[in-house]
């Protein structure tokens, strides 16, 4: 048997690895790159494998990290089914849908800049009929029960705690006269979290793909962070401010709502402050998905179950607004209500979340809370690190308000939770393979291991081929991932700065020509003076290169 790590190999985005034998090339995960220098080219990049050659897909869960690049798969050439369970097919089908709008959306947006400077079209990464065309591949399957794939594979689908319908994977592969287990830990939620179930404890396995996003790090229990978001949500309201919780639309969003509404609907200290209120979701696909969501109680834990046998549903509440169409959202903002704002993506490098950083960063009286964890190179991780001012659809917007970040919200388990569920393993698999992690955290966690239990980990570094058996050997690949973390070509640099110089004409334009700007003269002249500097430093750098 032969493992390729085409993804999530050096960093934590683009889940994707590729199980062969003799007979059957199967993919676990075939996910979208996320943050980092150059995400795009990444995505775009060929796959290490012919999609055509592809037998089936194993999906452990719904988000975009883990399934979106699946409709690129389809695209190229992929024929097979994708297995996952009932409940991540149905997330998937929003996933995919959402994401395929917003690759034709920037698509577009490029496409008017490229016809200005007589470039060539782009292609968006794929289009809704890619997505449709994906959807038709699903195979849904339930928890704990053996799908047979081929006469060589079978494989169990557990619950992984992480998200709705999230699945840790146990994989049985038939070569000759032997069998191994594999099994793909997919991400590990946390214990005791809302809606959901604990993760699977699997007792046995001869190889172990295990994320370790967390591998070094503790969060503070999931109690004190929802105590904490309470006191932010209610003092920033009795200051007059609003505050934006940029969150993942499949899961951490309804998870939230699960927090608020045992507040807004029940007797607690915090009822009565925050009566007045309301908590917007804005995000058409956190729409959809609190649909599903609602649709999917045979995946609830029994505390969810409980409560809505009691009458109440916990994803619903008196103040509660959902905002589907681009005027609902706009409105928003033009309100001044204090009031709370939960927006989608998580890492705000999409969707409607970046209106609401724009419209909020800057005043002093709002609070931004980050409740997931934010990838580097993203938005939302340049404001956790401290940025004084960021760029938000090429406008400069600086950062005023309190910037708070809430592990105990994370979906994820933290570096104990992923080593008490390695412990659960009753005797040491052969290989543990960690990915889906920075290098710290993964290195950190592999000597944790070590040192608690003698284990050794094997550390995956990049995108490399693992032949497994008596001499297990490693051949690093040169692929996508490893090449495009490499530095910029002065090229790819020069084409990034006259993007963004064209983004700031884009403001001025229409901050020129729209009537209802808000804009000032001033304002306008400073982002002038913007261009002319970043002119400067594109003519500069004509320079350094034509030496
Ligand atoms: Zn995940």
């Amino acid at each position: 048997m032969k493992i390729t790590f085409c993804g999530a190999a050096s960093g934590v985005t683009g889940s994707c690895h590729l199980i062969e034998t003799d007979k059957y090339k199967v993919l676990l995960d075939c996910g979208q790159f996320q943050g980092g220098n150059d995400p795009d080219k990444m995505n775009r990049a060929p796959f290490p494998f012919n999609p055509a050659e592809i037998d089936c897909v194993i999906l452990s869960h719904a988000h975009v990290d883990h399934c979106g690049r699946l409709p690129l798969l389809v695209k190229r050439g992929f024929k097979g089914l994708i297995y996952c369970t009932d409940a991540t097919a149905d997330l998937v089908d929003v996933m995919l849908k959402d994401c395929a709008h917003i690759h034709e959306q920037d698509a577009e947006r490029d496409n008017r800049k490229n016809a200005r400077a007589g470039r060539p079209v782009t292609e968006p990464l794929y289009d809704t009929n890619d997505a449709l065309d994906t959807i038709k591949h699903l195979e849904p399957v339930i928890y704990d029960t053996l799908v047979i794939l081929n006469e060589q594979m079978k494989v169990v689908f557990n619950d992984a705690g992480h998200i709705l319908g999230s699945a840790i994977i146990e994989l049985w592969v038939t070569e000759g006269e032997s069998t191994s287990k594999l099994v793909f830990s997919g991400d590990i939620g946390t214990k005791d979290r809302p809606i959901i179930n604990d993760p699977t404890i699997i007792k046995k396995a001869d190889y172990v793909i295990m994320e370790a996003t967390y591998g070094n790090r503790l969060h503070e229990p999931a109690s004190e962070s929802v105590d904490r978001l309470l006191n932010i949500i209610a003092e920033t309201a009795e200051r007059g401010g609003n505050t934006v919780i940029p969150s993942f639309a499949v899961g951490r969003t309804q998870e939230l709502l699960y927090q608020l509404n045992k507040v807004y609907d029940g007797h607690t200290p915090f009822t009565e402050r925050l009566r007045n209120v309301p908590v917007y979701v804005d995000s058409p696909m956190s729409v959809t998905a609190t649909e599903v969501f609602r649709a999917n109680a045979q995946a609830y834990n029994e505390e969810m179950k409980d409560y809505i046998l009691s009458g109440d549903h916990p994803l619903d509440f008196k103040g509660l607004v959902f905002s589907k169409t681009s005027d609902e959202s706009k409105q928003i903002n033009v309100d001044t209500t204090p009031k709370v704002i939960i927006s989608a993506s998580g890492m705000c490098d999409a969707g409607r979340i970046r209106h609401h950083l724009k419209h909020n960063l800057w005043n002093a009286k709002n609070s931004i809370v980050f409740v997931g964890y934010q990838a580097e190179g993203t938005l939302g991780r340049l404001l956790l690190d401290g940025a004084t001012e960021v760029k938000i659809m090429g406008e400069p917007i600086v950062v005023n308000a309190q910037i708070h970040n809430l592990e105990g919200f994370s979906g994820h388990a933290d570096r104990d939770g992923l080593f008490e569920w390695l412990s659960g393993f009753q005797q040491k698999p052969q290989k543990i393979f960690l990915v889906h992690g920075e290098e710290e955290s993964k290195v950190e966690f592999a000597e944790f291991v070590k040192s608690r239990l003698g284990w050794d980990c094997t550390v995956i570094h990049n995108v490399c081929e693992v032949e497994l058996g008596e001499n297990t050997t490693i051949t690093s690949l040169s692929t996508a991932e490893e090449e495009f973390a490499d530095k910029d070509s002065v090229q790819e640099i020069r084409s990034r700065l006259k993007n963004a110089l064209e983004d700031v004409s884009d403001v001025i334009e229409n901050a020129e020509t729209a009537t209802d700007t808000k804009l000032t003269s001033e304002e306008i002249v400073q982002l002038k003076n913007r261009i002319a500097a970043l002119e400067k430093e594109i003519i500069n750098l004509g320079a350094t290169v034509s030496k």
